[in-house]
Formats: C-alpha cells, sequence, structure tokens
C-alpha cells in the first residue's frame, strides 16, 4: 500500500484553518494519500479571531469583518454552510476627526483618493492651499520607483501633506496601525502605483476603475464588508467541526523544526515529536525564528519585523446615554490630534446585530506604531482613557454596562519598505534549506482575513505541487 505522507500546518489562526480545510477537501476530492495535522499553541482555534457573546450583544475582539470584494472570506462561509449568516455593514456616514473637530469623509473618497470631485472641494477638512496642492495629482507626472517606496512618499508627492495627514493616513492606519512613512506602498496598494503609471492622476485613474452606477437600478444601499450574525468566531468554529480528516492540536506549541534526511522531526511543547513530509507555517514571524535551531535560513528580517500592539475596547449603554448631533457610524483620529484613542466604531449603527434593541455598543481602538504603551495598563485605565477622549468628541451620559477590552499584542505585522523583496529571499532561500516548508500568512502578503485565506489556499497548492500528488 502506498505510504501516507505527513502534512503538518503550525498555528491555528484563519491561514492555518483554511489550509488544512481546503487541503482536507482536496485530499477528499481527489482520494490523496496524506495524512493532515493542525497545531495551535493555544486551546482553541481562530488566533486573532474571537468572538464574545454577552447580555445579548455579539462583540468582535479582533476583526469584526472582511471585504466582500475579495471573495475568499465569503467563499469559506459558504463552504461550512454559513451563507444565510452573511450580513453587511449597514451604509452611514463615517468621520475624521482633525483640526479639533470631526469631518465628514468626502463622499467619493476611496482609502482617502477622492474620486468625487465636489464633495472634496467643499469639505471642512482642508484648507484651500492643502486643496490646491491636492489638485495637482491632476498634473504631476507619474514617477518612476525602481523597486519600493513608502505609503508617505507616494501619497504626499500626489497630493501633498495636508490630504495626507487628514484623511489618507487616519484611514490607512486604521488597518494597519502603522506609520505611512515607513510602510511599503508595493506591499500593501500596488495597484495604486499601477494606477500612477498607467493614468498618471489617481483621480482620474481610480474614477475610470470605479463601476459604473447602473442608473435604472436604485443605488442599494449596501456596505462593503461582511461578516456572519453570530460573529467571526462561528466561521472558525464551523470549520473546526469540518475536521473530520484533520488532527488537531490545540494547546501544544511547535518549540523546534529539526530537518532530517527524508522531511523534518517537530519537537511539541509536550515533549511529544511528529514527523513530517512538508509543513505549512502560519505562526506569524515572531514565532518563526526560534523553531528553527538550525539556522540554514536567514530569518533576520523576520527578527526585526516590528509589529503593532493594539487594544480593542469595547463598551455597552443604553442608548439614550449617548448625546450626539452626529450621525454616523464612526470615525478616525487624525495622527497628532493630542489622542489616545485612534478611532471608534458606533458598532450597534454599523452592524444593528451585534446590540440588543435599545443599547448602544462603541468599540473604540488605542495603540499605534510608536505610541503602544496604553496598551499595557490596567482595563480601568484603559476604559477611563477612552471614555476621556470619547467625551471630547461627544456627550456620554453614564458609565458603561460593562466593557471588553481585548489587547493583541504585536498582532499587527507591518510591511516596511522593501518587504517583498526580503520574503521573497527569505522564501527562495527556504526551497533550498528546508524544501517543502512554507511560511505564510498576515506577516507576508496581506492582512486581510480574505488575504490570509487566500494564502492559506496558495500554501496547500504548494505543498501538493512539492509532494507530487
Ligand atoms: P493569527 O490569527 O495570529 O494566527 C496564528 C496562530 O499561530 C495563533 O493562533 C497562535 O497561537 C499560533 N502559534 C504561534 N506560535 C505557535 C507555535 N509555535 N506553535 C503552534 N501554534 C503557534 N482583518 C480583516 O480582514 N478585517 C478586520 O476587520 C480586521 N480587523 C483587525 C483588528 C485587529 C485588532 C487586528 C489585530 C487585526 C485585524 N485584522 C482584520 C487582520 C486579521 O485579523 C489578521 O491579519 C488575521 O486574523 C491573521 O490571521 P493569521 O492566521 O495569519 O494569524
Amino acid at each position: 500500500m502506498e505510504q501516507k505522507k505527513k502534512v503538518v500546518i503550525i498555528g491555528g489562526g484563519i491561514t492555518g484553518i483554511s489550509a488544512a480545510f481546503y487541503l482536507q477537501k482536496k485530499v477528499k476530492e481527489k482520494e490523496l494519500p496524506v495524512d493532515i495535522y493542525l497545531i495551535e499553541a493555544k486551546p482553541r482555534l481562530g488566533g486573532k479571531i474571537e468572538t464574545v457573546q454577552r447580555n445579548g450583544f455579539t462583540i468582535e475582539r479582533g476583526p469584526d469583518s472582511f471585504l466582500e470584494r475579495k471573495k475568499s472570506a465569503q467563499q469559506l462561509v459558504k463552504d461550512v454552510g454559513l451563507e444565510s449568516e452573511l450580513v453587511n455593514n449597514s451604509v452611514g456616514q463615517s468621520y475624521i476627526f482633525a483640526r479639533d473637530r470631526l469631518h465628514p469623509i468626502p463622499e467619493g473618497a476611496v482609502m482617502g483618493i477622492p474620486t468625487n470631485i465636489l464633495p472634496f472641494l467643499t469639505s471642512s477638512l482642508f484648507s484651500l492651499s492643502g486643496k490646491l496642492r491636492a489638485a495637482g495629482d491632476f498634473v504631476l507626472p507619474a514617477k518612476e520607483v525602481k523597486g519600493d517606496q513608502s505609503l508617505g512618499q507616494f501619497f504626499r508627492r500626489r497630493f501633498g501633506d495636508e490630504v495626507v495627514e487628514h484623511l489618507i493616513e487616519p484611514l490607512l492606519s486604521g488597518i494597519y496601525a502603522g506609520d505611512i512613512d515607513q510602510l511599503s506602498l508595493m506591499s500593501t496598494f500596488p495597484h495604486f502605483y499601477e494606477m500612477e503609471q498607467k493614468h498618471r492622476s489617481l483621480i482620474f485613474g481610480l474614477k475610470k476603475s470605479m463601476p459604473r452606477k447602473n442608473q435604472k437600478q436604485p443605488n442599494k444601499k449596501k456596505g462593503i464588508f461582511q461578516t456572519v450574525k453570530t460573529g467571526l468566531q462561528s466561521i472558525v468554529k464551523a470549520v473546526e467541526n469540518r475536521f473530520d480528516e484533520v488532527h488537531v492540536k490545540k494547546g501544544i506549541k511547535v518549540t523546534e523544526i529539526e530537518r532530517l534526511e527524508k522531511g523534518y522531526r517537530l519537537h511539541l511543547s509536550d515533549g511529544s515529536v511528529l514527523e513530517a513530509d512538508s509543513l505549512i507555517i502560519s505562526t506569524g514571524h515572531q514565532a518563526i525564528p526560534s523553531m528553527f535551531k538550525e539556522q540554514g535560513a536567514s530569518f533576520t528580517y523576520l527578527k526585526n519585523m516590528p509589529a503593532t500592539s493594539v487594544a480593542t475596547v469595547a463598551m455597552a449603554f443604553p442608548e439614550d446615554v449617548i448625546k450626539s448631533s452626529t450621525k454616523g457610524t464612526g470615525f478616525v483620529i487624525a495622527r497628532n490630534s493630542g489622542f489616545t484613542i485612534t478611532a471608534c466604531t458606533w458598532t450597534h449603527k454599523k452592524w444593528p446585530h451585534t446590540a440588543p434593541k435599545g443599547k448602544a455598543l462603541l468599540r473604540a481602538y488605542v495603540g499605534k506604531a510608536g505610541d503602544e504603551a496604553i496598551v499595557e495598563q490596567s482595563d480601568e485605565i484603559i476604559v477611563k482613557t477612552v471614555l476621556d477622549d470619547l467625551n471630547r468628541i461627544m456627550r456620554i451620559e453614564g458609565k458603561p454596562e460593562f466593557s471588553v477590552v481585548s489587547r493583541l499584542m504585536n498582532s499587527m505585522p507591518q510591511y516596511l519598505v522593501g518587504h517583498n523583496e526580503k520574503i521573497k529571499e527569505i522564501r527562495d532561500k527556504m526551497a533550498t534549506t528546508y524544501p517543502g516548508v512554507y511560511l505564510t500568512g498576515s506577516s507576508f502578503e496581506g492582512l486581510g482575513i480574505p488575504d490570509c485565506i487566500d494564502q492559506g489556499k496558495q500554501a496547500v497548492r504548494d505543498v501538493l505541487q512539492f509532494l507530487r500528488l
């Protein structure tokens, strides 16, 4: 009988569980001789995805949704039978706090880039000179850059500092919790570079790439994000429930990976060992260097790659204690505005299913690159800091009924300028020193949930090709 191949997936976040799920699917469909193992250090799967259900509220500790446009998350939801649970966010006005007050994000702004000129021209967010400088995008030539550049360099050149600092930076920081003057353009939004090369003007290029509105169909007010009504953790649970051919080990860490003449021996934190023909490592970059004691590959870049610590602070209130004349779904804060919070979502407005009738759920964020100390404070201090900040923007006449503070330490990997080339170098070296070992997940090619799922799927293709199956 053909000897079965053993594939071990290390790390049970969304990347690892997607890899395990789609590998199991292939193994079943093609009756492949493969044994699958999934090893997760924590007692539960999901990694950064964790949902708390409390007093009728659905609270996400980490991510709260995914982009519908990137199809793989929605597909996974369908594949595990949760399609009927899918919901889109309610569309409402979002704001930026800058120049001492909230300003509506100008209509038509995509990642802060205007596609609708009038709302931008009439916006209170920018001075006249800021607007004039941003109009430079129409005339400035495209700049060919060999290799990479920072997001800051790129956007500042096209639109000027003011539009970057009041609009683009706060929006991008909301995604990466990073410093846009250090983050890589080519690892985050390479299509903006391509757009500049093709159309010169980003405003013009974006306008051209936008789907034309069908005049006959009324503009359906459907948000661009999706989640499932019972919270993102129910996707993890549903995937786990389908693991009938995946051996799942939870609460066990891989401490060392040893290369054998053929395959690998994994040393686990419970003292046991496990041999494997091929490995998918989706632990996050911090955990990787120490697993390879022989250091056949150079992990200097991974060792030095920063990751920002953030905390999410969910607070439940009776709806009537929140007094705000502003109707909307939340705001982000421009850097240097003198606030500790970086953003706040009026979750009960954006995702009405997350709060019981008559209640409000606010979720604020603290922690950004270069300003992470707050995350280490006690829950009490964090909640008080958040409430003090919020009360400078809106009036909250009462204390939260309860709050859930979630610290996600070193959770936002920072793709610095040159990231793609460094990752390629590491992977090329791995291919010779550790053949059949694939590094994947949020530290590598995108940290959005759909990007992680896509990477998990790609790792499955890599493993099957390596095993010639
Ligand atoms: P992780 O979820 O970090 O999983 C890695 C797993 O590996 C962990 O479970 C860890 O315990 C395990 N592990 C580590 N070392 C070992 C070891 N030695 N042995 C075994 N196991 C090990 N994305 C979106 O698309 N939408 C959002 O709304 C969104 N919001 C976010 C909000 C926050 C606060 C954060 C932090 C991220 C957010 N993201 C969002 C990004 C997204 O959540 C993450 O990029 C993604 O969940 C990471 O998945 P992963 O599987 O790559 O890593």
